[in-house]
């Protein structure tokens, strides 16, 4: 058995029901990412949208797409063809140029609102005291559907540090939930990385998004 098929057996094995992986393949083959399907992968995470164009050509709706990176509004009409979900969205002008990409390609985008849960250290992500604002304002928009929240943390270091990302999202996640906002569904909550993931579910994630631990070192 290849490396790659006895992580995804492992982790598929290791992870409680009810949390899904989300194979982040960022500078990974088709031939990897088939692969990791193959062992049971359902949903890759791409970075970056010509790239995942090259996956996707090659490997087609065989699994689900979620884009994970930092979306350029000019890349959202390609975005919406390709993606199933798009994980990252965190201002209200992103949010309307995918509804507007949608719209006109006849479908429903489904989104996550990310979180910046760290606050000064990291760029991407709405703060969190500006995330109910952020969810209002993108609630009437016609084709695009808020399933949840996405936050990043730490790339590396000790889990333990973190935790407190992984816990401010989690409390955006329950404050949204219990708005019962209508047409928004907190369904998904996607946190925590290879070296993080266990930390992640502990607090309450739903979705990990994992590379290395599925792929190996990127190259
Ligand atoms: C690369 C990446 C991951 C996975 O990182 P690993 O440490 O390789 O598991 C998760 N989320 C995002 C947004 C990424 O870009």
């Amino acid at each position: 058995m290849s490396q790659i098929t006895e992580n995804v057996r492992a982790l598929l094995a290791e992870l409680p029901a009810g949390v899904e992986i989300v194979a982040a393949a960022k500078t990974k083959t088709p031939a990897e990412i088939i692969e990791a399907v193959e062992a049971g992968i359902r949903i890759i995470g791409q970075n970056y949208v010509q790239e995942a164009q090259a996956a996707f050509a090659a490997v087609g709706r065989r699994c689900a797409w979620n884009f994970i990176g930092h979306l350029q509004t000019n890349k959202a009409r390609k975005a919406v063809e390709i993606f199933d979900m798009i994980e990252t969205v965190d201002s209200i002008e992103l949010a309307r140029e995918i509804d507007k990409r949608a719209a006109a390609s006849g479908r429903d985008m489904a989104i996550l609102l990310e979180i910046n849960s760290g606050q000064e250290e990291q760029k991407a992500g709405v703060q969190p005291d500006e995330a109910e604002a952020l969810l209002r304002a993108v609630a009437p928009l016609s084709h695009v559907r808020i399933q949840g929240l996405m936050t990043m943390g730490p790339f590396e270091g000790d889990p333990e540090d973190s935790r407190p990302y992984f816990r401010v999202t989690r409390g955006v996640f329950d404050r949204f939930k219990a708005l019962g906002l209508p047409g928004i569904e907190m369904r998904v909550l996607s946190m925590g990385m290879s070296h993080s993931y266990r930390v992640a579910i502990e607090e309450g994630a739903n979705r990990v998004r994992i590379g290395t631990k599925i792929f190996g070192p990127r190259r």
